[in-house]
């Protein structure tokens, strides 16, 4: 845990202090993440840095979105405790650092807490000599207000707009300010893109430890947040946003090293062509079969289904990733093999990315123990293929709305177990509850497809 962790640091607090107040920061973003994937939590005045190491933050937990805890006694209280470990100044908001909490609740590791639960499925990797390493690629709107309500900016009009260079060079002020600050942070940003969607952009940083990917990309949105703000644009990572361009995904590149960094999926030998080892297709076969489950954690918004739906968009295809597959460098299924890693695109961007990488290594794990088969590789275009083609590769489609992945995840044992039944009743309520009220919304769509029909 952290504090075990502070004292193996030859690092005092004292000294980290210091050197924050030698950079001119004033305050600490104490910084934890709800189960939405929302950035909550307190500002600190730096010299108070040690009361949140221990016992931490306190917060009023009912107040904060599922943690399911009750308003009165020894644990209505969560308590955020700073892992020392990831404290450092946002550049982006000068005189101000952020370190990341972990929920405690009665004096133990709470549960569900999103940190805390991916927390344990690390240690269930550690403890066979494992680490996930993970790139986490957010894809993103940036739009301004125009006369029709939030849009791109009024040059970006292109009908495949993905690559476009002049609407991305327009938008180099915020794309600018956003690298240096990441950079600063130790990301290490390597490639921008406009992406396939007019206002849609790519950002893609070095690849990290699954803890420190979920960290970083939390850093990532509160940057994009506040500088978007401050140029006076709208950063938003709503999946769909526009029914006729695609979405955004959240595509985690995956790859397994031994302790002693070594990645364990690449293989000399491999009789289905891709160089993956035998281990690669466990962990593979595992995120294909718990696929259903995984969905409520990795599109897990109403919305998120508007983009996994198959379906022409205005450049030609959303390609989203339906079906449950896999293929050589195949972006029409659900997990992509390439330069021997696994993209898995079943996120998008309104995941947690705590929550849908326990989720993952969770799945994995169940492939590799119980040795799953990932079958053959479809190197095909699967959006291309007929229902009854589709059937006879035995790809199925991924969960066609929030209700039915919701039921998938409750279904799921092996996650339910692996990730904790307080968590999974608490988010299953949650999403339900999600599911249930949007379903009782009656849209434009319908009133002008049936008002008068009937
Ligand atoms: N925007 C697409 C998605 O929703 C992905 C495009 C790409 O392959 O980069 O997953
Ligand atoms: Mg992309």
């Amino acid at each position: 845990m952290s504090t075990s962790k502070q004292a193996a640091s030859p690092v005092t607090l004292a000294e980290q202090q210091a050197a924050l107040a030698g950079q001119g920061i004033r305050y600490v973003f104490a910084q934890f993440t709800d189960i939405h994937g929302g950035a909550k939590g307190k500002l600190i005045p730096l010299a108070h840095l040690d009361d949140i190491v221990s016992p931490g933050a306190g917060f009023s937990g009912p107040s904060i979105w599922g943690t399911g805890l009750p308003r009165t006694g020894p644990r209505s209280e969560y308590y955020g405790r700073a892992d020392l470990s990831t404290l450092q100044p946002m550049p982006w908001l000068p005189g101000y650092a952020r370190v990341a909490l972990d929920g405690h609740v009665a004096g133990q590791p709470f549960e569900v807490c999103p940190r805390q639960i991916l927390r344990r499925q690390v240690a269930r990797l550690a403890q066979r000599g494992w680490t996930l390493n993970a790139g986490l690629e957010p894809e993103f709107f940036l739009l301004q207000r125009g006369p029709n309500g939030y849009d791109a900016e009024p040059g970006d009009t292109l009908e495949k707009p993905s690559y476009d260079s002049k609407s991305l060079l327009r938008r180099r002020s915020f794309l600018e300010k956003l690298t240096a600050s990441l950079d600063a942070c130790g990301l290490g940003v390597f490639q921008i893109d406009h992406e396939d969607a007019t206002g849609q952009f790519e950002v893609n940083y070095r690849y990290a430890d699954a803890l420190k990917a979920a960290d970083n990309f939390m850093l990532f949105k509160m940057a994009a947040h506040h500088i978007a703000e401050e140029e006076g644009m709208l950063f938003s990572m709503m999946p769909k946003p526009f029914a006729d361009r695609p979405g955004s995904g959240l595509h985690f590149h995956l790859s397994l090293a031994d302790e002693a960094g070594k990645p364990v999926f690449p293989a000399d030998q491999d009789a289905r062509g891709l160089g993956m080892s035998a281990l690669a297709y466990h962990f593979m076969a595992g995120l294909l079969h718990h696929a259903p489950a995984l969905t409520a954690l990795c599109a897990p918004t109403v919305n998120s289904y508007k983009r996994l739906m198959c379906g022409q968009s205005l450049s030609g295809t959303s390609w989203a990733p339906a079906f449950i597959g896999y293929g050589n460098n195949n972006r029409t299924t659900v997990a992509r093999v390439v330069y021997q890693r696994i993209e898995w695109r079943l996120p998008d961007s309104s995941a947690n990315p705590y929550l849908a990488l326990a989720g993952v290594i969770a799945a994995g794990l169940d492939g590799i123990d119980r040795k799953l088969d990932a079958g053959d590789p479809v190197n095909l275009d699967v959006y291309e293929m007929s229902d009854a083609e589709r059937t006879a590769l035995g790809l199925e489609i991924l969960p066609q709305n929030l209700g039915v992945a919701t039921a998938a995840l409750k279904a799921d044992t092996v996650l339910g177990e692996a990730l904790g039944t307080a968590f999974v009743d608490e988010f299953v309520a949650l999403k339900s509850a999600e599911w249930i009220e949007y379903s009782q919304q009656v849209s434009a769509w319908e009133t002008a497809r049936y008002l008068e029909r009937f």
